[in-house]
């Protein structure tokens, strides 16, 4: 069966580099669009590009990506395998806070790629994506480390952003304590999807008997 994901994102990802329907597209040096695996499992999402992001045109690169890298390798994960992106895709100037409208016209684009990824698991980093992704969810502080399952019917899993945890002890601790979640959380959701299949299944056969 073919699979043309591959190619849907990296059509999504040529119009973020055109893209000008927001102010950020005259202060950007490269459009951030996201990368990983069409197939992931699990998409990480950030609030937006920094510095070398914008520089680079990479997520999470510098230092808070290294340590991304290096909790991702904890639970035998790389980037290839899992899809990491952003809510914005350009740099806010001096890294300040998206604005409300910039965040409103660039969510589709992160949306789309969610949609054609279809992932088990999508996990926020930091308090801008979590509250962007999953409004009404609580601080960051209270809904970090919880797997939640949205009316959406996607689940979600909060965490505090590497970012802030790099230089802070015991943020550091509850973020990794938190990040080793994600295979238990995993197999959960298979064991859980698997348990569906086979209902239906019953349910189709039951059907064919009437
Ligand atoms: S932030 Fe998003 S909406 Fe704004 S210019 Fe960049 S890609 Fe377009």
């Amino acid at each position: 069966m073919s699979d043309n994901r591959e190619s849907k994102l990296c059509d999504i990802a040529d119009e973020i580099s055109t893209c000008q329907k927001c102010k950020l597209h005259k202060t950007r040096t490269n459009t951030v669009p996201g990368s990983g695996s069409f197939k992931a499992e699990v998409v990480f999402i950030g609030e937006a590009p920094g510095q070398r992001e914008d520089e680079q045109g990479v997520p999470f690169c510098g230092q808070s990506g290294k340590f991304l890298d290096e909790m991702l390798d904890s639970i035998n994960l790389d980037r290839e395998v899992v899809f990491i992106g952003n809510t914005l895709k350009c740099r806010p100037p001096n890294n300040r806070d998206p604005e409300e409208g910039e965040k409103q016209v660039c969510r589709p684009y992160l949306d789309r790629q969610i949609e054609i990824i279809n992932p088990k698991l999508i996990v926020t980093l930091g308090k801008h994506a979590t509250s962007s992704m999953m409004p009404g969810a609580g601080g960051i502080s209270k809904s970090h480390g919880k797997a939640l399952r949205r009316p959406n019917g996607q689940i979600y899993l909060a965490l505090y952003h590497p970012a802030a945890a790099l230089h802070n002890g015991s943020l550091r601790n509850v973020l990794m304590k938190d990040f080793a979640k994600i295979p238990k959380i995993l197999e959960k959701i298979k064991q859980e999807n698997a348990k569906v299949k086979d209902k239906n299944k019953k349910n189709l056969k039951q059907q064919k008997l009437v």
